[in-house]
């Protein structure tokens, strides 16, 4: 996988079959000359501790509640998110990203690879996120076509196998 920075850190990693499907994606995407790269992936709890806090300390705890996780919360403890990101937005995670070439075949392709946009644009109130159109989890193919071709959340998708 293309990470834009070359230390070897715990957040490149993922579960395996995570990663073996992020590869399958990536190499797709470079077919058809869609340059995604890999920024941020598992995360530590500690990790998250002191992330949370440097949030908190910076845009107190409402303001980082919408936009981070507490410890024990994050999906990328889980090891099944990774955030991507491109050249076009200098590799950072904003909602800037949703608007590039890259961040398009995302939404679109996303799911036959397992993956969904796990905070979409509209669906906060039911996330509890605000849009990241950079940060997908990896649920497995069916699990994702269903979530990303009805456009609902991963708690909808949840909600309506047990009805
Ligand atoms: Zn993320």
């Amino acid at each position: 996988m293309r990470f834009p920075f070359t230390e070897d850190l715990p957040k490149k990693l993922m579960r395996k079959p995570a990663a073996e499907a992020l590869a399958a994606m990536f190499a797709a995407g470079d077919e058809e000359g869609i340059n995604l790269y890999a920024q941020s992936g598992y995360r530590s709890y500690e990790t998250q501790v002191s992330l949370f806090a440097s949030y908190v300390e910076r845009d107190g705890i409402e303001a980082a509640n919408k936009y981070s996780a507490r410890p024990g919360e994050s999906e990328h403890q889980s090891g099944l998110t990774m955030d991507v990101t491109s050249p076009d937005v200098s590799f950072l995670l904003n909602e800037d990203f949703g608007e590039t070439p890259e961040g398009k075949w995302l939404a679109e392709h996303c799911g036959d690879f397992g993956f969904i946009i796990r905070y979409p644009n509209g669906k906060e109130s039911i996330t509890q996120y605000q849009y990241e159109p950079w940060h997908i989890r990896y649920v497995g193919k069916k699990a994702a076509q269903t979530i990303m071709s009805q456009q609902i959340t991963l708690e909808e998708y949840v909600e309506s196998l047990s009805e």
